[in-house]
């Protein structure tokens, strides 16, 4: 068998993190070698398979990053901003390629990533599937075609745990959708309306975020014009999607050079 990929999944106990043990598990090229849990989560110490009620598989939950990425080449990375900067740090140490599905970063957060990435390969999305990332592409491809008198507005829905708004994947498509018209989003952004907001903007993005029950992610971009209107959308409906996607960042990552990479570089995709 050709040599396997050292992966260490963190935040383990996650919706997330159970989803990435199992692609793990399901992929000969891959090899778990360490997986971490909050300080002070019942997990920390235990042997993972034992703390998930099942046989014992050799790999102790850890509480810091430092033990868990002693031998990795990749990690998997799902958990919150604090932790994901903390990760951040021991992964340029190690040199090992992080793969970040974190949302909500802030732009300090980002600072900090893109200084990690000058010692490791550092993959960030904010949706691993396939299926978004093309729906970025077309995005960007429609609102190039598409002029300033077709209103864009991204709809999300998202469950009812979900602690941040909008979500990574609904920024992405405005990212998306920004670039195909040549401006920035973070100066044509509109994130909430409330209240006598005046007329819509001409030429600015919109953003409305539903919470509910068990969605696992829907996202709408659409193209108000007059008398007509184009909507592109995606469902997801399986969180697998998203640990498969990461795991082939991870394989795909931990061969490449020190840099910021985004699934699109993993896709292949333009
Ligand atoms: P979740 O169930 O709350 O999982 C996060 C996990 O991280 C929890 O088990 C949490 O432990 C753990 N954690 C917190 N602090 C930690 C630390 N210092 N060290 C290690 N583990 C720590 O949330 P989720 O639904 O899996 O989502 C996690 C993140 O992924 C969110 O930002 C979400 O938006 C994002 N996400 C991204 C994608 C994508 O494709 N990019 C897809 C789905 C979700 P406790 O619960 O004990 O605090």
């Amino acid at each position: 068998m050709a040599e396997q990929t050292n992966i260490a999944v963190m935040g383990v106990s996650g919706r997330m993190g159970q989803m990435l043990l199992r692609a793990v598990d399901e992929a000969p090229e891959a090899k778990l070698i360490g997986a971490s849990e909050r300080p002070g989560h019942d997990w920390i110490g235990q042997d993972l398979g034992v703390a998930m009620g099942g046989p014992a598989r050799g790999i102790i939950v850890r509480d810091n990053p430092l033990d868990t990425l002693q031998h990795a080449h990749a990690l998997l990375d799902f958990t919150t901003p604090e932790a994901t900067m903390a990760n951040a740090e021991i992964a340029a140490q190690v040199r090992a390629a992080h793969i970040i599905g974190t949302t909500g970063l802030s732009d300090e957060n980002l600072a900090f990533l893109k200084a990690a990435s000058r010692h490791a390969p550092v993959i960030r999305s904010g949706n691993f599937s396939l299926g978004v990332n093309l729906l970025t592409v077309l995005t960007r491809k429609v609102a190039a075609a598409l002029g300033e008198d077709f209103d864009i507005e991204v709809v999300e829905m998202h469950h009812r745990h979900k602690v941040d708004a909008p979500s990574g994947t609904a920024l992405m498509l405005g990212e998306a959708a920004a670039e195909g018209r040549g401006r920035k989003l973070a100066d044509i952004r509109d994130l909430a309306r409330e209240g006598l907001t005046g007329e819509r903007k001409t030429g600015h993005i919109g953003f409305a975020a539903l919470r509910g029950g068990d969605v696992v992610g829907e996202h709408e971009v659409i193209f108000a014009g007059a008398g007509e209107r184009i909507a592109l959308k995606h469902i997801a409906s399986d969180r697998m999607l998203f640990a498969r996607g990461a795991l082939k960042a991870a394989l795909w990552g931990h061969a490449q050079k020190p840099g910021q990479y985004s699934m699109l570089d993993v896709l292949g995709m333009d």
